[in-house]
């Protein structure tokens, strides 16, 4: 099997990975001079050298199409067959760094090209010459061979005498971002027909978070899991390979944050069943997590913008993580402790959100009855206006129950509605507490639930001194009700 990094390296300008490159490259080379000297500055893997042949076969194209290689051409067919390296030259820096070197380079620089128009210098690591050495180049650099061109690549920028870069059309390589990454290895995946179904996107971002923006570790990544796995690849395929080979958990901490900030629980419960099927240490990812949180919170009040969970959830859930700790001794479902403490964060600061309803459908197939809990719970998407128009429906709902928990509720009313979390307002104190009390606290809620068809909460506020009571019910509780009540309670 081919190398994919070698097998799917881009041909064009409009195939490379990193939208910036693609985008000053463009630029120059639909411009009518093209420069003669290049810097590719940038980290290892992040396509520096797939440029340089793109730009190699350009510049020796017979019919460059809206500034790409035509890749018809005798030109463009003989660098592609790999037999024009007479004229491509690639070279590393490290081992031709000397003073000597650079003389002997000189001489192949000014002889002809022997099979292309043009000839290219491909000098990798450029930053391990000599001082001697750049100023011999910087002579060539000045003024070089109209049929030369030189891309000179590195990692190390700021190693290059600034004499030498001014002389230098600088293009700057980074890191992959999150959807490079994916796009990079869906063209593999693509190309190889490889089957991942729905979990692609778990997979992908996952070598992405492993391969540290390396396009190149990246797809070696890829390629290891292939040949281990054929070519039908699941997540828990993926966490088998990755526990086995990198020893930990490939779930990683950036995608549990970012579920855990989307309200995704569903996923997030789920990640963690299948790491525990697939014999990850849960307590070294717990450490893992902790780290990461304790990370982000340091960050934070350095002043730096860390995105994600907002700094008091951030907190909260690292003492949950803290917490957790204690809990792994006492547990052989080494993957619960920190499935509870998911659950409690969702208890503080609200659970499914978008990605949770998003979830709903896949919900029903593959939920494991022993997950489930409260976590399938439909999020509360009703208004105040629902609740106050069903008001009447309510009180008939809670009145066979309780006669004096409706006549509480009559003299009450819904004010607003926060998630699944109802706010009435009474107007008497003990009208409050006798609400809350837990017996018919139940009584409410069912009622709710039974007359808006999803659970819901409630809190009661006592109202301020002389608010008009506003009811729906033809008729309010009058005092005299009030009163009939007061002494059901109190006898
Ligand atoms: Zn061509």
């Amino acid at each position: 099997m081919t190398v994919f990094y070698l097998k799917y390296r881009p041909k064009k300008i409009a195939d490379l990975d990193l939208a910036e490159v693609r985008q000053s490259l463009k630029k120059i080379f639909s411009s009518d001079i093209t420069p003669q000297s290049f810097l590719f500055s940038g980290p290892k893997g992040s396509g520096k050298t797939s440029a340089a042949r793109i730009v190699a076969r350009i510049v020796n194209c017979e019919k460059p199409v809206g500034g790409e290689a035509c890749g018809k051409c005798k030109n463009c067919k003989l660098i592609d067959s790999g037999k024009a390296n007479l004229d491509i030259i690639e070279m590393d820096a490290a081992s031709n760094r000397g003073i000597d070197e650079v003389r002997n380079l000189k001489e192949r620089i000014f002889s002809s090209p022997v099979s292309l128009p043009n000839k290219v210098f491909v000098i990798d690591e450029v930053h391990m010459m000599t001082k001697e050495a750049f100023n011999a180049f910087l002579k060539i650099l000045e003024e070089p061979p109209s049929n030369v061109y030189f891309i000179l690549c590195t990692t190390n920028p700021e190693k290059i005498p600034e004499t030498v870069m001014s002389r230098l059309v600088r293009v700057d390589f980074t890191k992959s971002n999150k959807d490079e990454m994916k796009t990079s290895l869906k063209k593999v995946i693509e190309g190889e027909g490889l089957e991942m179904g729905d979990d692609v996107d778990f997979i992908t971002e996952a070598i992405g978070s492993l391969s540290e923006g390396s396009f190149r570790n990246g797809q070696k990544i890829l390629m290891e899991l292939v040949l281990a796995r054929g070519k039908k690849i699941s997540k828990k395929d993926w966490l088998e390979f990755c526990e086995k080979k990198y020893a930990r958990g490939s779930y990683e901490p950036s995608m549990f944050e970012n579920d855990l900030n989307k309200r995704n629980v569903k996923e997030i419960l789920n990640n963690l069943e299948l790491m525990a099927e697939s014999g990850v240490d849960l307590g070294l990812y717990r450490q893992r997590l902790v780290e990461y949180f304790q990370k982000k919170m340091i960050d934070y009040f350095k002043g730096v913008d860390v995105g994600g969970l907002k700094i008091e959830e951030n907190s909260y859930f690292l003492r949950l993580l803290i917490n957790a700790f204690r809990d792994e001794r006492n547990t052989v479902l080494t993957q619960l402790p920190i499935q509870l403490a998911v659950i409690d964060f969702m208890e503080k600061f609200g659970g499914g959100g978008e990605g949770e309803k998003q979830e709903k459908k896949e919900e029903k197939k593959e939920e494991k009855p022993e997950i489930k809990m409260n976590i399938g719970k439909p999020q509360a998407r009703i208004k105040v206006e629902e609740v106050y128009s069903k008001w009447k429906e309510l009180l008939a709902e809670v009145k066979p129950y309780n006669h004096s928990v409706e006549a509480f509720l009559r003299a009450a009313r819904p004010i607003s509605v926060e998630g699944d979390r109802v706010e009435i307002e009474v107007f008497y104190k003990f009208h409050k507490e006798r609400l809350e009390d837990n017996r018919n606290r139940k009584i409410v809620e069912k009622g709710l639930e039974n007359v808006l068809g999803v659970p819901l909460v409630f809190d009661c506020r006592l109202a301020d001194k002389g608010t008009p009571v506003d009811l729906p019910a033809e008729k309010s509780a009058g005092d005299s009700e009030i009163y009939d009540v007061v002494k059901d309670i109190f006898g």
